[in-house]
């Protein structure tokens, strides 16, 4: 069941800049110290200036406004303190979120999403989110039970690879498919998730996934360039209701570092390479059309089904969650058009809205099963110990760990009495000089028995036991099982910083504000008292919106441009691909014989949800024709081979 309250809020969109490099630097006169470039940051306001650094006498620099601006000086504790915070507090909450890294190769995706682990100043969203979420739990009151989990998957080539699979070195490697459910809204099927108790052990499945990642690329910058990356981190909580009864509910974040926005060269390259390419363009178009018409909030059809990315990040972007997009920048003046690009790009998106709701009972909470899984364990336990009626008189809440240890005990002791008995009648009747043999060897048969079943039920109790904790230990009660090791200096000091920033965010808010207003007062009648009063500030009024103007004339040209280019692209790659097309054609009309085309076309069958075709399976009649068939196709590549 989800909460019914719905409210609606705009994407949050930041711009991250950063430095110049040393070879860009060398490159940019006059700018000493890594500085200067033609993208210029004013921090209190949340603006960009971007220069062009062909501009025409004239031309207007370009200005756009944006939530907050992270400049090259910014730190990775800024960023997280005013941005992150806030969204991970959510998703403890109960509510969807995710952050999303935008911006050409080189520009600091990676940077910002992970940084560099070792050195804490440098370390990016993740490992600060991870060390967040389960700090936070640690210090949540005890009535709270948390059960956190974790994925990593990867998009390459418009295929989605489980990077926590563990078969994931199988050859082809397996790819998941993509499932919509009104519950928990797109998902992919049958993706690993790993339940984790602590910082150590998610941070554990980040580096297993990042090694499944290098092992199978070549070039891991080219591959990192060329695919996107999702690290979702699930968040159950339970928690008594005011109506005394236990709620669940379910936070999911998501962790997305994107493949570089700009676009694929497709001239002079072929075959697979082309396809590559045309996919890797086809994800980022269907992420800017879907940005547009949501943006743009008339259209009524978003292509979410366009690509892969746009589907998983569907509740993302115009759906049920808290999303903030990061921007990345880099300030070097070859980059322009690019870097416009992507300022253009987050500029959409900031008017892209959502409806993020808190996930509360959702049938598919993995904490209830859990707890009845516990609780079916634990009443076996208590069965076995005999002590059932007085555990259920306690109550399931009453039945602590250190409950647990003591009972265990007091079986155990139970156990050693019963065996000492036994030994001791055993010894007894071996020393029994009135029995006769026969009877003597009977009579120890019956105790050996006894002990075997003993012994077994022993086993079974320590397997059950085993089974139990470690099904307990994997839900987190703050104090008792996760503890909180953060010093009161050190809670004050965040307290601190997180003021801080909510005074920046609502300072910079109202500066944006004051300049929207100063905006409208252009509109609004004014009285002069001399005619020469009211020429000045008509003429001023005129400039101003003059140069406003230029600046959306020039814009409208921008797009247009873009519109223009964007257009010839996929022209030329319908021609590739209607080229590509035609020769399979050829090969089939042909080689292939019509009675056996038909068999093909009508094994095939349209899976609407993938918008893949795929083969039926076969009869074991059919099974014998599909041998004729692979001695055709195999005739048909050596004919080409041949004629070519
Ligand atoms: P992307 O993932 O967008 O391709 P990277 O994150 O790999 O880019 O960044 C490229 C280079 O720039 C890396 O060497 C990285 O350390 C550096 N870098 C990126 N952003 C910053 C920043 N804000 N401050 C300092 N160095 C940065
Ligand atoms: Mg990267």
């Amino acid at each position: 069941m989800m909460s019914k309250v719905k409210s609606s809020e705009t994407v949050k969109v930041v711009v991250r800049c950063r430095p110049l490099n040393r070879k860009e630097a060398a490159g940019v006169t006059g700018t000493p110290g890594g500085r200067g470039g033609i993208v210029e940051m004013d921090v209190h306001r949340g603006q960009v200036v971007l220069r062009n650094p062909r501009a025409l006498p004239g031309e207007p620099r370009k200005t756009f406004t944006f939530d907050s601006v992270y400049d090259a000086s910014s730190r990775q504790r800024d960023l997280y303190d005013e941005t992150v915070r806030p969204l991970i507090h959510s998703v403890l909450d109960g509510f969807n979120g995710t952050i999303f890294a935008y911006g050409q190769t080189g520009t600091g995706k990676t940077y910002t999403m992970q940084g560099a682990w070792l050195e804490p100043e440098r370390r990016g969203v993740i490992p600060n989110a991870f060390e967040h979420v389960f700090s936070q739990i640690s210090r949540s009151a005890v009535d709270r039970q948390y059960l956190v989990r974790a994925s990593y998957l990867e998009i390459y080539r418009e295929e989605i690879r489980d990077l926590l699979d563990p078969n994931v070195h199988t050859q082809p490697p397996h790819t998941l498919e993509l499932r919509e459910s009104p519950e928990s809204g797109v998902y992919v099927r049958d993706l690993s998730s790993c339940v984790c108790k602590s910082v150590k052990e998610i941070e554990e499945l980040m580096n297993l996934g990042n090694q499944v990642r290098s092992v199978g690329a070549t070039d891991m910058n080219e591959h990192s360039s060329r695919s996107h990356t999702l690290f979702l981190i699930t968040v159950e909580c339970s928690q008594t209701g005011p109506d005394g009864r236990q709620h669940i509910r379910v936070g999911r974040l998501n962790l997305v570092d994107l493949a570089g926005s700009e676009r694929q060269a497709k001239t002079g390259v072929h075959g697979e390479r082309l396809k590559e390419a045309a996919k890797i363009n086809l994800s980022l178009s269907a992420l800017g059309n879907v940005i547009s018409a949501l943006a743009d909030g008339r259209s009524g059809h978003v292509p979410y089904r366009d690509s892969k990315l746009t589907r998983l990040l569907q509740d993302s972007l115009g759906g049920n969650a808290k999303t903030v997009m990061v921007a990345t920048l880099g300030p070097a003046p070859q980059h322009y058009e690019e870097t416009l690009t992507t300022l253009r790009y987050a500029n959409r998106a900031k008017n892209i809205k959502n409806q993020p709701r808190v996930n509360e009972d959702p049938k598919d909470a993995l904490l209830r099963e859990f707890q009845k899984e516990i609780a079916r364990l634990r009443a076996q336990l208590s069965h076995r110990e005999g002590r059932g009626k007085h555990r259920e008189e306690e109550g399931e809440e009453g039945w602590d760990g250190e409950g647990d240890e003591e009972g265990e005990e007091e079986v155990e002791k139970e156990r050693k009495l019963q065996k000492e008995r036994l030994e001791e009648e055993n010894k007894a009747i071996r020393e029994d000089g009135s029995l006769l043999a026969v009877e003597k060897q009977r009579l120890l048969g019956e105790k050996e028995i006894m002990m075997g079943d003993l012994r077994k039920e022993r086993d079974t109790t320590k397997q059950l036991t085993a089974k139990y904790k470690a099904m307990e230990s994997k839900l987190l009660v703050g104090g008792r099982n996760i503890m909180d090791h953060t010093s009161e200096q050190q809670k004050t000091l965040e307290t601190r910083r997180q003021e801080i920033s909510e005074q920046s965010r609502r300072e910079r808010e109202i500066l944006q504000q004051v300049m929207v207003q100063d905006e409208e007062t252009l509109e609004l009648r004014e009285t002069f008292s001399s005619l020469q009063q009211e020429v000045e500030a008509k003429t001023k009024k005129l400039k101003k919106l003059y140069a406003k103007l230029q600046c959306v004339k020039a814009e409208i040209q921008d797009v247009n441009d873009e519109h223009v280019r964007s257009r010839q692209e996929l022209e030329q790659t319908q021609n590739q691909l209607t080229r590509e097309l035609k020769f399979k054609y050829l090969i089939i009309e042909n080689f292939i014989p019509p009675e056996e085309k038909n068999k093909i076309m009508n094994r095939l069958t349209l899976d609407p949800e993938e918008e893949q075709w795929k083969f039926q399976l076969l009869t074991p009649s059919e099974r014998s024709g599909c041998v004729y068939l692979y001695r055709v196709s195999a005739c048909v590549c050596s004919c080409v081979c041949l004629s070519v």
